[in-house]
């Protein structure tokens, strides 16, 4: 991996990556899916990752789409299945770095499964979970992380389920890297992203994220900076430690980092074995 560069201007990350036949993007006004793709491609570009050499892979959902606006190879995958795709573009090819940007209700609900499986194997690849605690493309109903008592469509009198603590269950499978970042703080959001990159094996960044339209409007907060007030709100720094003042707050930073055996190149020596590369 090459040293790390200067910090490119916004203007130079949408000229060298955005696709302009793409844009405007379906994502509402105020949404912070784009918050998470502007500082994904910070970290991309400070960690001069050569274009070919990056493969996003996606699921469904609002954040399925990201794929279409970059200039990067891709693959639109289908609902919970992303990390399933992306298992199999970094074995056939280890010299990628393979990012899946998901939804909360496609990695920890149809796609749970992937979700615990890839962290077991230690694959390395960077998930990318856009948690806004909701399913905003099909119509605002409850998904696995929703906070309980939020009104969904599903849930109108408010939420009765425990949400999944998503970096939880992401150390509890065998995630060598998880982070949790929010949208209201984007620069450390760059900055958790170019480590779990850099990371050599399975890693997680989660992403407190807003969806204005579909959450935000039914707790009383449909203008994006109401939600991000309410992020800033309910979100600490792990450099804060766990003090009063963090309780039944997320905390955000860096949660794990550890090296564990990662198995990309040794998989790639069995296939080389089995169809007689060597
Ligand atoms: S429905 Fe929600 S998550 Fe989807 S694009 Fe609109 S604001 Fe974003």
């Amino acid at each position: 991996m090459a040293k790390p560069a200067e910090l490119a201007s916004t203007k130079e990350l949408i000229e060298k990556y955005i696709r302009r036949n793409g844009v405007p993007s379906i994502w509402c006004p105020g949404c912070g899916i784009g918050t998470v793709v502007g500082s994904m491609l910070r970290a991309i570009d400070h960690l001069r990752l050569r274009q070919e050499d990056v493969v996003i892979v996606t699921g469904i959902g609002c954040s399925g789409l990201i794929y279409n606006y970059l200039r990067f190879d891709g693959f639109h995958g289908t609902h919970g299945r992303a990390l399933a795709i992306a298992t199999g573009i970094k074995a056939a090819n280890p010299r990628l770095h393979v990012v899946v940007p998901m939804g909360d209700g496609d990695c920890a609900a149809i796609g749970g499964n992937h979700f615990i499986h890839a962290a077991r194997r230690n694959i390395d690849l960077t998930a990318i979970v856009i948690n806004n605690q909701i399913y905003g493309m099909t119509g605002g109903q409850s998904s696995p992380t929703t906070v309980q008592q939020s009104r969904t469509s599903t849930a109108p009198r408010g939420h009765l389920e425990r949400p999944f603590d998503v970096c939880e269950l992401a150390k509890g499978a065998g995630a060598t890297y998880i982070a949790r970042g929010v949208t209201s703080n984007p620069i450390q959001l760059a900055d958790l992203l170019e480590r779990a990159m850099a990371h050599k094996g399975f890693s997680v960044v989660e992403v407190l994220s807003q969806c204005p339209v579909q959450a935000g409007r039914r707790a009383g907060r449909s203008e994006p900076w109401e939600m991000l007030q309410w992020l800033k709100g309910v979100t600490v720094s792990a450099k804060r430690g766990t003090d009063d003042v963090s309780l039944g707050k997320f905390i955000t930073g860096e949660l794990l980092k550890e090296d564990a055996p990662e198995w990309t190149e040794e998989y790639d020596k069995l296939i080389a074995i089995a169809g007689g590369r060597s």
